[in-house]
């Protein structure tokens, strides 16, 4: 059915298929049935990960792409010039996997700035190696970074990644902040067995000026074993973080970003809360996502893929790229159903999609 090996299995259309146009208003963006317009590009570029965090990859890891099936490093640039220049996209995100498991990251980060027309161009990454790396990183062009860290306790750790590496991660945020990738946020997903230590991290992350944002669970973990009745949601957080905080008026400036801004004791510290389940924030949604193999996802939950990379190594011009990603995102589903009886999980998980 289709060119691409996956690792994974089936997707459910053709993604060597032109998806369809009808109805399609004549206008550059990225614009959907719905009236959304992506402008948020995140772009996984490896399914390799140094973590094993439990709600995220299996223990074994991802199934691993074939080198080939990788897009190069001058295959992103040249997408990434589409995005920005033809259609209207203004943040670019690297995201994975692991970003810092790419040897030539630098080489990624660098091409893509240079076309990338002033979007800002940022990562989201565990940390593990960044101190080594975030000089070079920054001088190539990368604007920002998001870091992943669930917990301070070194135990808690190494249950939740499955890997005793704590310490490597607190050397990347300590580089990121000397690097002045400031201020820095730092995500962390909501569980049952992360609650108990929310307090001390949001502790953690005041006394260290960073920007905590916890992220409601979804049901993208390899291993399968999300459940809704043991979901851990924001009023449950919210009603935790009260018994040793003050929190107060939420602000969410921008429609589009899914946080949700407390003020902590009066400020200025803040704590963000990303309902992704409970308060789905689908209909602001502006993502449109690139995988590591090259195929353009419309949503996380959606398993329409529409197949870049035989077009780009077909030798397609930008013109006809640009067009087949319009028609990807034409067909950008409502929204993600978690909370519906009919729910179906995506095939990919978030490892294999990028968060
Ligand atoms: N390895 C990098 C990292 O952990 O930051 C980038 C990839 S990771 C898939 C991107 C983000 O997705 C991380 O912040 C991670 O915490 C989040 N994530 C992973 N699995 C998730 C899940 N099941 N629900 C919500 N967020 C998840
Ligand atoms: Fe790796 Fe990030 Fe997934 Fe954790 S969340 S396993 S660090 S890709």
């Amino acid at each position: 059915m289709t060119s691409l090996a996956l690792g994974i299995p089936t997707i459910r259309r053709d993604p060597a298929r032109m998806p369809s146009m009808a109805g399609r208003p004549h206008t550059d963006g990225l614009v959907d049935k719905f009236g959304r317009v992506a402008r948020d590009l995140r772009v996984s570029i490896t399914e390799k990960c140094s973590l094993r965090c439990t709600y995220c990859m299996p223990e074994a890891g991802l199934p691993a792409i074939a080198r080939d099936d990788l897009l190069s490093a001058i295959e992103i640039g040249r997408l990434v010039g589409i995005a920005a220049r033809d259609l209207g996209v203004h943040d670019v995100r690297f995201t994975g996997g692991e970003p810092l498991m790419r040897p030539d990251l630098v080489e990624i980060i660098a091409r893509s700035s240079e076309v990338a027309l002033g979007a800002s161009i940022s990562m989201t990454t565990n940390g593990i190696g960044l101190d080594k790396r975030v000089d070079a990183l920054v001088a190539a062009g990368l604007n920002r970074v998001n870091i992943s860290l669930d917990t301070v306790d070194r135990d808690h750790f190494s249950r939740l990644t499955r890997r005793d590496r704590l310490p490597s991660v607190l050397a990347g945020i300590a580089g990121a902040k000397r690097a002045g990738l400031t201020p820095l946020k730092i995500n962390a997903v909501l569980m049952r067995d992360t609650l108990g230590g929310a307090v001390a991290l949001l502790e953690w992350a005041l006394e260290n000026g960073c920007r905590l944002r916890f992220i409601e669970q979804m049901p993208l973990d390899a291993d399968e074993q999300w459940a809704r009745d043991n979901m851990v949601d924001a009023a449950e957080l919210l009603a935790v973080l009260g018994t040793r905080f003050e929190l107060t008026a939420p602000t969410r400036e921008d429609p589009s970003a899914p946080a949700e801004e407390w003020l902590v004791n009066g400020g200025p510290g803040t704590v963000g809360i990303i309902a992704s389940v409970t308060r789905s924030f689908c209909a602001d949604c502006d993502r449109t996502r690139l995988t590591a193999e090259g195929t353009v996802r419309s949503c996380l939950f959606g398993d329409d893929e529409t197949d870049l990379r035989s077009l780009l190594r077909g030798g397609a011009d930008d013109h006809t790229i640009a067009e087949w990603w319009r028609g990807a995102m034409w067909g950008k589903q409502a929204g993600h159903k978690i909370n519906a009886d009919d729910f179906i999980r995506p095939v990919r998980s978030m490892g294999a999609i990028g968060g």
